[in-house]
């Protein structure tokens, strides 16, 4: 390393590197295929970040052209579009970018499950310029933004930090590679199909469930669905002795599919919560009932979800939120 912090260093390998918002495009020079250049930009002295310039050989313009462009939320937009298709979200939902320029450059992100008041402070902490959260943020119609509500104070730090907002919510949930599926493979199921497929594809809709082979007793199952849920505790209503040969799986609250676990011959069902009436239905139909809690049945496809962003845009860091825990503990006695 040498020179001055506002000399002139190299593009190519510059451009990789996150966190360069400050440094001035405009002194990029094009490339042309086949040809030898010199790469050289000027960087900001706040920037602290010194490189060697250097030259760089039968570059491909396309791959310069590429590396060149910032990320901005309107390419994850169309990620996540791509992965979570807006037309598996059910009506009621509210989903897609809920906050934000789709013009502006990105480059750190942050997954949650809930876009908190402290998951807003770790966003803005860590300069990160956007959030993709499962649950979404104005999920009920609003008229005024201020800061006299919580929400309204949220958002509202998020618009003067200049943090966008994403969230995929029910498209995530009956996504091809969508949280079901995910813990669905996680438990270790085979023949995985939705509860409720949807006009979409027979690979996409509503819950899953499949097979366990060979067949497991019940505390086989909780020690699998503990060791892949983020939490330290299970609820269960047993149903008989029976082994458990076919799993329903629904993330969140969805005891709704009770019934289609009953129709499609599973004898166990795992979900996040469920009301007591549920819990008796499930007896009386002679279907095991596993309750993870809420978030621990989501939170870990939100790990996943950070994990499948940091590989499709590397110029990027993204992370699951640290800030956002179970709101919910056990009190043992
Ligand atoms: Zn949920």
């Amino acid at each position: 390393m040498s020179g001055p912090a506002s000399g002139k260093f190299a593009a190519c390998s510059v451009m990789r590197v996150p966190g360069i918002l400050g440094l001035n495009l405009r002194n990029l020079v094009p490339l042309r295929r086949g040809t030898r250049h010199t790469l050289e930009l000027c960087l900001s002295e706040q920037s602290g970040f010194l490189h060697r310039p250097h030259q760089v050989d039968e570059c491909d313009s396309s791959d310069f052209e590429r590396q060149r462009r910032l990320t901005t939320v309107s390419d994850v937009c169309a990620w996540l579009q791509q992965q979570f298709p807006v037309e598996l979200a059910e009506g009621w939902d509210n989903t897609g970018l809920l906050l934000g320029r789709r013009t502006s450059a990105v480059d750190r992100m942050l997954t949650c499950l809930t876009l908190t008041s402290e998951v807003a402070e770790e966003a803005v902490r860590e300069s990160c310029q956007m959030v993709i959260t499962h649950h979404p943020v104005l999920f009920r119609p609003v008229q005024q933004i201020t800061d006299q509500t919580n929400e309204g104070r949220t958002l509202l730090r998020l618009i003067e930090s200049g943090v966008s907002v994403y969230s995929p919510h029910t498209s995530f949930d009956s996504a091809a590679d969508g949280i079901n599926q995910s813990l669905a493979q996680s438990i270790g199921l085979t023949q995985i199909r939705p509860l409720q497929a949807s006009d979409q594809s027979p690979d996409t809709g509503a819950g899953r469930y499949g097979e366990l082979e060979p067949p497991q007793s019940l505390e086989e199952v909780l020690e699998r669905v503990a060791g892949v849920t983020s939490t330290n505790w299970l609820k269960v209503a047993r149903s008989g002795q029976s082994p458990v040969r076919r799993i329903a799986i629904g993330c969140g609250a969805a005891e709704g599919f009770l019934r289609d676990a009953e129709r499609l011959g599973c004898d166990c069902f795992v979900t996040g919560e469920a009301r007591f009436h549920t819990v008796l239905a499930a007896r009386s139909a002679g279907i095991h009932l596993i309750l993870t809690g809420h978030y621990s049945s989501e939170r870990p496809a939100v790990v996943r979800l950070a994990e499948r962003l940091s590989e499709s845009f590397p110029g990027t860091e993204c992370f699951a939120s640290q800030a956002e825990r179970n709101p919910i503990d056990l009190f043992q006695l």
